[in-house]
């Protein structure tokens, strides 16, 4: 009789009550981060016995009691380490009903409002990017598999741009900065170790775009068919916007592919105080952005953008053609004619409430409310005799290490990747790490909007009492 117990909509009523109870709770513990650690650690084998001994208790409100307990808070003030953002919590309810009516989104059927409102989301991104009429796009999870989608579709353009050229020789530029995931898509796509030329950066961490034209040219000596650029808007690791009017400039001369990485940064287009650092992302031939970085969306909603909107048809033509009844026609409707998933979930219902119930105004809000922070964070660290910035912030992201006056005994890196063990070890805060042309730097992303002045001023105390600390131990 479980399986009568499991679908009681009685059931669901009871627990689903007592749930959001206890969300709501979290959240003004979370936010208030006074009581709540922002991740109370734990090392991997304690939490694997704990879930072993969990599993034998039936009782889902302790399960969710615990995991709260175990998870790391991204609403707590003092979670500034990864670009995941705090989940607006329209979002999360929204979330919890398209979980539960499970639509699959392959086909139109299986996903009709979804299917709308994906349109409807596609068409405001790409008007506030500044695409002509042409562009559109579609979800899908992931920056990581937005950047695959685009990439594979440009393979196809490549294809029929080059005939006489070997696929398998294929190469793009990047900048030195780029997400690995570019590098990962290229060596999926089998263009082997000179698939990817990375193009070195200035002081800001920002391709030097001059050197594009010189590195083609080698590429193309060495036998390679250079076929696309690709810009970070922005770069991961230090925030930077690489210079897409330049890009793009090069592009249109040499007849190239220009593919925009924003799964990051792209979600300025939504300020108007901010959306110029992305300018020249207008000219992009296809580009991807993630709700979950800027935009409050839960992981992992990403869109995937092409300036002719009918290259995104054009990625997956000859596949699958169970699905729909004459796949040669574009169906905007059915929308894994262009999606590497056939099965996917309603993500767009989250997005689309947040445009619904606050406005694209609330992305502008969030998105300058960051980049504001961040900028007070770095000017914070800047003053302190104690800490550098490894460059001014672009973004919403900033690294800057811990530098004391006269010699260290221990090496700078050593020292940094310390204080950033002590520091999540001790619960008030998390921060990240980075390499750097060699060097480790601390890192913050400034993602959740209630992170202020006086947590930035905390965080420079507390990390100069544990670099005290590590000093101690030697
Ligand atoms: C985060 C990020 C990605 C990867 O996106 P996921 O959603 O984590 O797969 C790709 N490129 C850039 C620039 C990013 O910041």
């Amino acid at each position: 009789m479980s399986l009568e117990r499991a679908y009681d909509p009685e059931w669901f009523r009871a627990e689903g009550h007592r749930l959001v109870d206890l969300l709501a709770d979290y959240l003004h513990e979370a936010q208030a981060g006074t009581s709540l650690p922002v991740l109370a650690w734990q090392d991997p084998e304690r939490a694997w016995d704990r879930c072993r001994v969990s599993v034998a208790r039936p009782d889902v409100q302790e399960l969710w009691q615990e995991t709260l307990e175990q998870a790391i808070h991204l609403h707590h003030p003092g979670y500034i380490g990864h670009q995941i953002n705090p989940c607006v919590p329209v979002a999360a309810l929204a979330g919890l009903v398209s979980d539960l009516l499970n639509n699959g989104m392959g086909v139109y059927e299986m996903g009709v409002p979804g299917t709308a409102m994906e349109r409807l989301i596609l068409r405001e991104t790409c008007q506030r990017l500044g695409l002509p009429e042409s562009a559109d796009g579609f979800l899908t999870s992931g920056g990581t598999l937005a950047n695959l989608t685009a990439l594979v579709g440009m393979r196809q353009m490549a294809i029929e741009r080059y005939p006489d050229s070997d696929p398998q020789q294929f190469t793009l530029l990047v900048s030195d900065q780029a997400h690995y995931c570019v590098e990962r898509a290229a060596r999926t796509m089998g263009w082997g170790p000179g698939g990817v030329v990375k193009i070195p950066t200035d002081a800001r961490f920002c391709m030097r775009t001059p050197l594009l034209g010189p590195a083609a040219d080698e590429a193309q000596a060495a036998g390679r068919q250079v076929v696309g650029v690709v810009g970070s808007a922005c770069s991961t690791s230090t925030g930077s916007f690489d210079d897409l009017d330049a890009i793009a400039q090069f592009c249109r001369e040499r007849n190239l592919w220009f593919h925009v990485d924003g799964a990051h940064g792209a979600g300025l287009a939504f300020s108007p105080q901010y959306r110029d650092r992305l300018k020249g992302v207008q000219h992009a031939d296809s580009l991807i952005l993630d709700f979950h970085k800027m935009l409050m969306m839960p992981a992992i909603i990403s869109a995937v953008i092409f300036r002719e909107g009918d290259h995104g048809y054009r990625t997956f033509f000859d596949d699958a053609h169970y699905l729909w009844s004459s796949p040669e026609e574009q169906q905007w409707y059915n929308l894994a004619q262009r999606t590497f998933e056939c099965t996917k979930s309603m993500m767009a219902l989250k997005v689309f409430s947040v445009l619904k119930v606050f406005g694209p105004e609330l992305f502008a809000e969030h998105v300058d409310r960051l980049m504001e922070h961040a900028e007070e964070f770095a000017r914070i660290v800047d003053a302190h005799p104690l800490f550098e910035l490894a460059t001014w912030p672009q973004a919403n992201i900033v690294c800057f290490r811990f530098r004391p006056a006269g010699d260290t005994e221990r090496p700078l890196d050593e020292l940094q990747a310390r204080i950033r063990e002590k520091i999540v070890r001790g619960s008030k805060f998390y921060i990240v790490q980075t390499r750097l042309r060699d060097e480790t730097w601390l890192r913050v992303t400034v993602g959740n909007a209630f992170t202020s002045r006086k947590d930035f001023q905390r965080l420079l105390v507390e990390l100069v009492s544990q670099a005290e600390r590590v000093g101690a131990e030697s």
